[in-house]
């Protein structure tokens, strides 16, 4: 009869296995042996399978729980040893390791189940279970996505320190869940920086820059200094809101708290603060101030702030510079550059900078890159030269290709190429309102009004809504913000709507027309001009000139592209008012002055 003895001699006895198991230096050595071991019905015996263990424990260069690559292998093995262990004494030294191991590697998401249910079970049997178990529990659930099991497990602590309360409000915030952190949060006793730099950048994570700044105010009334990540993470909220008040402000702080200002992350948070509030000569004089210590991330802000501001030459003459003295660009440098083109409509530079990257730099472009090249080409007008690209493109084309192509379309009026474009937006991202705002702008453009109906049905029938205009301002310090079909307070809409006739009277007498194609629904004429001057930007406009000192300028932000005939009377109002307005559009800056953009009239 054939016996496990006689076919593994090696393994006749629990000692035999136990050296062999010593002299596994990885895991699939350890995975040979293992199944050897149940072959031979040794792997149950407590001792051999407490070996298998924590051979890793006890001897350091078998890393078999740190091969990331098998994090799962390791996980069923892992359980499999734990269900036969009555005994757990030990395996919390294995414990933190196996969670770190997990959390580094993806894969933990594919079999969190498993694992989460496995370390809970080693969790549960673990005699002394400290306060850094507790912790690396509840961090690993977070990791996983098991709010509930996490919250579970915090209520459950017995006690808890300051890394805990932290951690799981870090955790929170990383699963979306910002009102149960801000829920832990304000039942804290004792707060430290890291928490309040937890719930700052949890903040600006979610889109929350209101909040953001909110909070990182009420961090400095409580008398806590933030560190140099909470003011990065703040900056970001301020160049989302565009306040470049708050940005100087912040600016100014670090330089009073001596927080050096070196370059790299901060230098870079704060050239994109300025270039994003519309301040771009305050982030070129930041980048020149660090720029020789030649860190790529500060050249590539500066690239891109230029690039929004339609300062394409600009951002080419930094690029040259920084070829010159030999600061390595990266992909992002490039991303910059092609925008750089895209909004100041440099043809043959974007193609010179596309190849640049390829052949000298051997970088394979990837799709944000062909994306904005295909961007440069169909905004002027070369929709033709644009889908040759799509044609060839080495990946599937994303949502911000078509939708590039769409706008183009619109813009110069090609509704099959659109109506393609539109129906690959509508099948990646179905519940983007933007995209089928745009397909029926063209529709409504060539009067194809029973076309406008069917995407507007289409929309009802999937639940999709169109996202309102919406335009902010700054005044003395406080947001005003003007909303297509939001009532304004008392009185405020009054006053605000009889400036805006006064000023399109005033604009009509030196010849303004309001661009009537510009609104895109089927009404009579009298009632488009009576929709064309609620929109957001223009209330906000006369909100300034009723509200600002004379001169000052008007620094508008707008959630969605400035319309055609919006651009046209900020131009006006720009000369005949003799008011500078920077309008921050979704896309990029405008600088209207003297009755002209720097875009352009290109965007
Ligand atoms: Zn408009
Ligand atoms: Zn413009």
């Amino acid at each position: 009869m054939w016996t496990a003895s006689q076919s593994l001699p090696l393994l006749l006895a629990p000692n035999a296995a136990i050296s062999l198991l010593d002299k596994c230096h990885t895991l699939s050595e350890l995975r040979q042996v293992h199944a050897r071991l149940v072959k031979s019905g040794l792997a149950s015996n407590p001792r051999v399978l407490r070996r298998l263990l924590l051979c890793r424990a006890r001897s350091p260069n078998v890393s078999f729980l740190s091969d990331s690559n098998n994090v799962h292998e390791c996980f069923l093995l892992y359980s499999r040893m734990l269900s036969r262990l009555d005994d757990l004494h030990g395996v919390e030294f294995s414990l933190p390791s196996l969670l770190k191991t997990c959390g580094k590697s993806s894969s933990f998401f594919q079999g969190r189940q498993l694992h989460a249910q496995t370390a809970r079970q080693v969790f549960d049997r673990m005699n002394q279970r400290d306060v850094i178990s507790w912790n690396s529990m509840i961090a690993g659930c977070l990791k996983a996505g098991d709010v509930d099991l996490a919250l579970a497990l915090f209520d459950e602590m017995p006690q808890k320190d300051i890394i805990s309360w932290n951690s799981m409000i870090d955790g929170l915030m990383k699963c979306e869940r910002c009102d149960l952190a801000e829920k832990l949060f304000e039942s804290m006793a004792q707060r430290d920086v890291v928490t309040w730099t937890a719930m700052v950048s949890g903040y600006v994570l979610n889109g929350h820059s209101d909040e953001a700044l909110e909070l990182f105010r009420r961090m400095l009334d409580a008398g806590v200094q933030p560190d140099a990540t909470a003011i990065v993470n703040v900056l970001a909220a301020i160049a989302d809101l565009g306040f470049c008040d708050e940005g100087k402000w912040v600016h100014a702080y670090v330089c009073r708290s001596n927080i050096k200002l070196v370059s790299g992350v901060l230098g870079s948070a704060l050239i994109d603060m300025y270039s994003k509030c519309g301040l771009i000569d305050n982030a070129l004089s930041v980048f020149r101030s660090i720029c020789h210590e030649r860190q790529v991330g500060d050249w590539n802000s500066m690239i891109s702030g230029l690039a929004i501001h339609g300062l394409g030459r600009q951002a080419i003459e930094i690029f040259d510079e920084m070829q010159r003295i030999g600061v390595e660009p990266n992909d992002i440098s490039f991303l910059g550059l092609l925008k750089a083109c895209s909004h100041s409509g440099m043809i043959e530079e974007g193609w010179l900078y596309f190849k640049l990257m390829q052949e000298r730099y051997r970088m394979e472009p990837g799709i944000q890159h062909y994306g904005c090249l295909i961007d440069l080409l169909s905004r002027s007008g070369l929709l033709e030269e644009a889908q040759r690209v799509i044609e060839d493109l080495p990946m599937e084309p994303d949502v911000v290709v078509w939708k590039s192509i769409l706008s183009s379309c619109v813009r110069h009026g090609h509704v099959d190429i659109g109506e393609h474009a539109a129906m690959r937006v509508i099948e990646l991202a179905p519940h983007d309102s933007s995209c089928y705002t745009l397909l029926s702008n063209m529709y409504a453009k060539f009067g194809q009004w029973e076309d406008v109906e069917r995407v507007r049905a289409l929309m009802k029938e999937r639940g999709v809504k169109k996202i309102p205009g919406c335009s902010c301002i700054m005044v003395k310090g406080e947001v005003h913000e003007f909303l297509v079909g939001k009532e304004m307070g008392v009185g405020r809409r009054e006053v605000v709507h009889s400036k805006l006739e006064e000023v399109i009277h005033r604009l009509k007498l030196q010849g303004y027309e309001p661009d009537l194609s510009q609104v895109l629904v089927d009404v009579e004429e009298e009632e488009k001009e009576s929709l064309l001057s609620v929109h957001s930007e223009k209330m906000a406009i006369a909100f300034g000139l009723l509200n600002l000192n004379k001169g000052a300028p008007i620094r508008i932000v707008k959630n969605l592209r400035v319309c055609g005939d919006c651009h046209s009377f900020s131009k006006l109002v720009s000369r005949i008012y003799n008011h500078e307005i920077i309008l921050r559009d979704q896309n990029r800056f405008h600088h209207f002055k003297g009755g002209s953009c720097s875009c352009n009239d290109y965007w």
